[in-house]
């Protein structure tokens, strides 16, 4: 699998990235490539368009409703939709983009988008996590109760090795959380763990919402996850002080994540 940063600001765009959101990639043993984006933030479909043909993305997983995870899915809507080759504004939609997401996700982007309540954006379906496997071409979904504000999980995605296509890898996704056993079940063993950590240590106390490195890295060590990237840094946060605080509970491979940055799984 591969894995694309495409926004990696928390809680909002950055002056140097778009907010949260990540496509992964993996090929079949056809050698088709099946493409799942995680999230797709505020200001996400702007770099997503360097990155993939928006009509190529196979389906889409969505962590919880928060606009820096959710908001941009307007912008791929307006695009498939109103793409003048490719939109399906002037024919029927043959095969609808799968979304998974929180409970009531679809009428969330709908009245976000400026449609009433109970209305349906016509080009995409939208599905809960209903506790069962996702299946998405060659990768297994699996989504985990998290803690934060609103409901919200983290994503548990199996799928071939990049490096030997005949083994089977993980990479986990946080979403946002507070260090809960939710996301430590699901990092367990994780090949990669993309972990959010938008609060400091000292500076932010509030509980129930965020990670810092401190705790982010103790979410990787109580999970045995292999190697750690830091995610959802905020855009007045210092990137060296949580990677700092992160390698003080994880003594593993660690990294921040970059814009556009590829991490092979
Ligand atoms: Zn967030
Ligand atoms: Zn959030």
């Amino acid at each position: 699998m591969r894995l694309t940063i495409v926004g990696c600001t928390g809680s909002m765009a950055g002056p140097e990235s778009a907010a949260s959101s990540y496509l992964l990639e993996a090929d079949d043993t056809d050698g088709r490539t099946w493409r799942l984006l995680l999230d797709c933030g505020s200001g996400a479909f702007g770099p997503l368009q360097t990155l993939v043909d928006p009509t190529t993305i196979d389906a889409v997983g969505v962590t919880h409703m928060h606009p820096d995870h959710f908001a941009d899915l307007c912008g791929l809507y307006v695009y498939l939709r109103y793409h003048p080759t490719v939109g399906t504004a002037s024919r029927p939609c043959e095969r609808p983009l799968e979304v998974r997401g929180p409970e009531g996700a679809g009428s969330k982007v709908a009245v976000t988008f400026g449609l009433d309540e109970g209305e349906n954006l016509d080009c995409m379906a939208f599905s809960g996590w209903d506790g069962a496997p996702w299946h998405v071409g060659p990768m297994r979904v699996e989504a985990f109760r998290v803690e934060h504000p609103v409901e919200a999980y983290a994503l548990r995605v199996t799928g071939p090795s990049e490096a030997d296509p005949s083994r089977e890898v993980t990479f986990v996704y946080s979403g946002d959380t507070d260090e809960c056993d939710g996301i430590v079940e699901a990092a367990r063993d994780a090949d990669l763990l993309l972990v959010e950590a938008a609060f400091v240590e000292g500076r932010d106390e509030p509980r129930g919402i965020h990670l810092t490195g401190v705790r982010a890295g103790r979410v990787a060590t109580r999970a045995g996850a292999r190697s750690v990237v830091l995610t959802h840094l905020q855009p007045w946060t210092e990137p060296a002080v949580v990677l700092a605080e992160a390698r003080t509970t994880y003594e593993g491979p660690l990294d921040l994540a970059r814009p556009l940055a590829v991490h092979t799984v």
